[in-house]
């Protein structure tokens, strides 16, 4: 009985049939294909992308180089050497970030106690030679004031939180 159902499946092409049922449904059905670059999906103000360090609004870096980001990086992509400045204060004389090593966890951005380091929505982005993907201080600032209204604005959605 079982060999006979098998049988007649067979020959009428249920199996087909049903598989082109689900072709069917999704044919007419609403479409999900996003077609990128002319359109982009949803991002979160939490999007973790291209890292930026921050500013104060007087000019002042934010960062005091505590190295917090650097011991809790997971795949040692951070390189931070330090100075004490005339006025007292420490600052970083080298911040550098590996992107080619950075697996975009966000530990960084969490664990900076100031809010300096952090990371933009900004995913398009290559390198196409050697060192283009070696985040200098002087690259990193630069995020920082290219998107800065971006980032204050991304932030100002977690202000309760942070
Ligand atoms: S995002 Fe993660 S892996 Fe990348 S630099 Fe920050 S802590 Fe390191
Ligand atoms: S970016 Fe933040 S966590 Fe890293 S050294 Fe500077 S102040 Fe410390």
């Amino acid at each position: 009985m079982k060999f006979l159902g098998k049988y007649l499946n067979s020959l009428l092409l249920i199996e087909l049939l049903k598989g082109l049922r689900v072709t069917g449904h999704y044919f007419w059905g609403k479409k999900f294909t996003v077609f990128y670059p002319e359109e982009k999906t949803p991002q979160s103000h939490r999007f973790r992308g291209l890292h930026a360090l921050r500013r104060y609004p007087n000019g002042e870096e934010r960062c005091i180089a505590c190295k917090l980001c650097e011991a809790v990086c997971p795949a040692l992509a951070i390189t931070i050497d330090s100075a004490q400045r005339e006025d007292g204060t420490r600052r970083t004389t080298r911040y550098d970030i590996d992107l080619t090593k950075c697996i975009y966890c966000g530990f960084c951005e969490e664990a900076c106690p100031v809010d300096a380091i952090v990371e933009t929505r900004v995913f398009e982005y290559h390198g196409e030679e050697r060192g283009d993907l070696l985040m200098t201080k002087e690259k990193l600032l630069a995020h920082g004031a290219q998107y800065k209204k971006e980032l204050a604005n991304d932030r100002s959605k977690d202000a309760p939180y942070r």
